[in-house]
């Protein structure tokens, strides 16, 4: 094996403090480390996207090169960043990771890639938000291999030019309609990552939890999963929720009853929604059937557009609670129904004051 390691550049620092979103609080982000999977066989679903890194990875290695720069899209807590440390360790070499904001001036980038070394990973995640200059500045390290480096101040200020040593860029995005036509361009391997079916998210339940050292039934797991929003983060992290009550009530054993009781605790109710899932829901129903702007429902419910977007939206969308119009956003017959009001009809909505 090689020298897998990891340095980090404050990747996990950034982002909004949502529960979907990478964790605060350091011995969540400790946990959830010790969750993610260790090797490509551990890691559950996204069957099509591992088939294809396999292939990469091993082709590669067949011609002793690294692997072409890799593009992870898909919303967060999907698993970009585990299959960035596991690109990493099946080639055993060393992952470097930064988070693009992070990353402000063109030399934020050269002191990354200048300790970079042959076959290194440099992982970039949120990379749509890279500033412009530091993206241009990328692009013929990505492509190249090459960087200029200004050297000296003033009249004998001068750019030298210095080899890199050939690389793999993994790149992480939620966003990628965001990143510039240059830019996607130069990444030879898309993919993109899809929400978990439940039976998947049960998978990865039962393993966190044998890693945690809990007992969960098969119900209780189905039950977590089926309300942890596709996605692997939100699974574990209730996970370790619904574990603290077990341990201090139901002889360290998840039954179903434990995780149904678990969820309602932290705010979570029987159809996965969270408390502001169902502000949202209730801001746009308060406008009477009149769609409302994001940025009005980011005021009234006190999170920022983007976390929405990111984090809430795409839940309430596929739950079919939500949907997005020209005019901005609408609750469907089945928010109404759940909010216990009589939908309008679809064609009419009820002309009421908005009270916002
Ligand atoms: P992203 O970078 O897309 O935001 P992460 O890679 O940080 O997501 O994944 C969040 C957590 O979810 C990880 O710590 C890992 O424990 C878990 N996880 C993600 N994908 C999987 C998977 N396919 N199988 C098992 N665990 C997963």
């Amino acid at each position: 094996m090689g020298r897998s390691s990891s340095t980090s550049n404050g990747a996990s620092g950034e982002g909004p403090r949502v529960f979907a979103e990478e964790p605060e609080a350091p011995e969540e982000r400790a946990l959830e480390r010790r969750l993610r999977p260790a090797t490509l066989d551990e890691f559950f679903g996204q069957e099509a996207v591992v088939e294809n890194l396999r292939m990469a990875i091993r082709a590669a290695a067949q011609r002793g090169e690294p692997l072409d720069h890799l593009l992870l899209s898909g919303l967060p807590g999907l698993g970009k960043t585990t299959l960035a440390h596991l690109v990493a360790e099946s080639g055993g070499v060393a992952l470097h990771e930064a988070a693009a904001p992070t990353l402000q001036r063109a030399a934020d980038l050269a002191g990354l890639l200048t300790r970079l070394e042959a076959g290194d990973v440099l992982f970039i995640d949120e990379i749509h938000r890279l500033a412009p200059a530091v993206e241009e500045y990328l692009y013929a390290a990505m492509e190249d291999f090459v960087i200029d480096i200004l050297i000296d101040q003033g009249p004998s200020a001068r750019s030298v030019r210095i080899d890199l040593p050939r690389f793999t860029l993994v790149g992480a995005t939620t966003r990628e309609g965001l990143l510039s036509a240059p830019l996607r361009g130069r990444f030879g391997i898309h993919e993109r990552l899809e929400p978990y079916e439940a039976d998947v998210l049960a998978r990865i339940l039962c393993r966190s939890a044998e890693i945690l050292g809990v007992g969960i039934e098969d119900d209780a797991a189905t039950y977590l999963a089926g309300r942890s929003r596709g996605t692997p983060r939100v699974a574990n992290r209730f996970l370790r929720r619904v574990r603290d009550l077990a341990q201090l009530e139901a002889g360290n054993h998840i039954s179903e009853e434990i995780a149904c009781e678990g969820l309602r605790r932290i705010g979570v109710d029987e159809h996965g929604l969270t408390r502001v899932d169902r502000l949202i829901l209730r801001t746009i129903h308060r406008a009477d059937g009149r769609p409302l702007g994001l940025k009005t429902i980011a005021a009234a419910v006190g999170e920022d557009e983007r976390t929405l977007e990111d984090v809430y939206e795409p839940h309430l969308l596929r739950e079919g609670l939500l949907v997005k119009t020209r005019q901005g956003r609408q609750l469907t017959n089945s928010a109404w129904d759940l909010l216990g009001s009589e939908s309008p009809s679809s064609t009419e909505p009820p002309q009421g004051r908005l009270p916002l």
